[in-house]
């Protein structure tokens, strides 16, 4: 098989495939893997580094996706190389809902629980915590099912890859419920740093995006329909729709200006079926405890012109604290502090490490799946011991691991 991916979405990052096999059964999965040397599930290829990469590619688009409710509407299992768009259309037909969304719905969900992908919202949880069972094909291609109350199912979930082939997700859902979506423009760093929680707690999910420029930028409040929505002091209400890159046609960007609209229209910042930008670009996370965040923030202003020539856009999420082993919110409420960046690899790199310098004392770690300066992060997790155990359980000769695997979990 030739036709194969041959880098990430934004063509930053080329993969090292040697070949790709295209199951169309789980039977048909499970002799592949117990074959194969090593082999790699990709998702939908949105991460930045090699977490992905390997020798034989795993694409799942040839098993049915196969959505079903389970448990009286308080469960919905889905093969997990659905996307979140995917999961959305169902989920509509059903008038229920996911408690929240990354900043685009094209996502796999197998893909993003392995990294920890969020979205924002002081009480919201990363993607993950949604999570209420997961089948694996493991490293001997054998299914192994796991629910919530098993032993280790909190080791599961944010899986890195590391785990086994994820080929279904039960996620737990609620009624579906309407989402109102303002902009408000002008915000000074100084109005930020000064009500910075009142801010992040102005609605169901709050995202700042910032250029680094002299001023941080938008706010954008995603409040529940019934939800009483302040003002954010110091700002002003957008009366045109806004793309979250200053200057950019808002066409792609969800639907703003107060109009109330369904939870998958809304709590993503793009909608489903455009691309979101270019993509040209590369991305960058840091996660720091909340306690920390405006000092951390205050520290990437006062260096922010010797990175802000690259920016794309930046933004800023809260989520909240979990108890999945790898997770960058394993037991801390934090700030997350996105950078999108040109696609200038070499230089975006300089940035990073300036970026990671000056945030070391703040207790920052990275998103999993974006581009940071490689190294070992096992000190920075406690249950990481606890995963390597169960990683050499589920994967005993190694079949899913690459050479990212081993240079950043060990
Ligand atoms: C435009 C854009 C917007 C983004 N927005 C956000 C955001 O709002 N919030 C955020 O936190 N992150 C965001 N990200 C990052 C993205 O969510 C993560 O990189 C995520 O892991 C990508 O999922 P994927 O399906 O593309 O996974 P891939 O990049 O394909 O793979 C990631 C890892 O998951 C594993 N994997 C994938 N599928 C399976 C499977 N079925 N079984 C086992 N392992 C599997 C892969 O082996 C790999 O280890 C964004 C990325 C882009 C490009």
């Amino acid at each position: 098989m030739t036709d194969f991916p041959r880098t990430n979405w934004s063509k930053s990052y080329s993969y090292q495939f040697r070949n790709c096999i295209r199951p169309t059964s789980i039977d048909e999965l499970g002799a592949a893997v117990r074959a194969a040397n090593k082999i790699k599930a990709l998702g939908s290829g949105h991460s930045f580094n090699a977490i992905a990469d390997g020798d034989v590619a795993v694409v799942l688009n040839g098993i049915p996706l196969a959505p079903a409710i389970e448990d009286d509407g308080r469960r919905v299992a889905i093969a997990g190389h659905a996307t979140y768009g995917d999961l959305a259309r169902f989920l509509q037909e059903h008038g229920l809902a996911v408690h929240n969304l990354a900043s685009l719905p094209h996502i796999s969900i197998a893909g993003a629980i392995a990294t920890a992908t969020h979205g924002s919202g002081n009480r919201n949880g990363n993607l993950a915590t949604a999570v209420c069972g997961l089948e694996f094909v493991t490293g001997n291609g054998e299914v192994v099912r796991v629910e919530r109350t098993d032993p280790d199912f909190e080791g599961m979930v944010v899986h890195l890859g590391a785990l086994g082939v994820v080929t279904r997700v039960t996620l737990a859902v609620q009624p579906a419920f309407q989402i109102r979506q303002n902009v408000y423009e002008g915000l000074s760093w100084t109005t930020l740093f000064e009500n910075f929680d009142e801010i992040c707690a102005a609605g169901y999910s709050v995202s700042v995006f910032t250029g680094w420029g002299d001023e941080a930028g938008q706010v954008w409040v995603k409040a529940m329909a019934g939800e009483d929505v302040q003002a954010i002091r110091g700002t002003t209400p957008a009366t045109v729709k806004r793309h979250p890159i200053i200057g950019l046609d808002p066409v792609n960007a969800t639907d703003q200006l107060g109009e109330p609209g369904l939870w998958s229209d809304r709590l993503s910042h793009f909608r489903m079926g455009f691309m979101p930008s270019s993509g040209e670009e590369i991305q960058s996370e840091f996660h720091v405890p909340r306690r920390h965040a405006t000092a951390a923030l205050e520290v990437l202003v006062a260096i922010r012109r010797d990175f802000s020539h690259l920016i794309l856009a930046g933004e800023f999420r809260t989520v909240a604290a979990d108890r999945l082993w790898m997770s960058p919110q394993y037991q801390r409420d934090t700030l997350s502090i996105h950078f999108t960046w040109r696609r200038e690899a070499a230089a975006v790199d300089q940035a990073v490490a300036r970026i990671e310098a000056a945030l070391a004392p703040f207790e920052a770690l990275p998103h999993w799946g974006k581009v940071f300066s490689e190294r070992n992060l096992s000190e920075h997790y406690p249950m990481a011991p606890a995963f390597k155990k169960l990683r050499d359980r589920m994967d005993p000769e190694g079949k899913f691991r690459n050479e990212w695997l081993d240079r950043i979990v060990g």
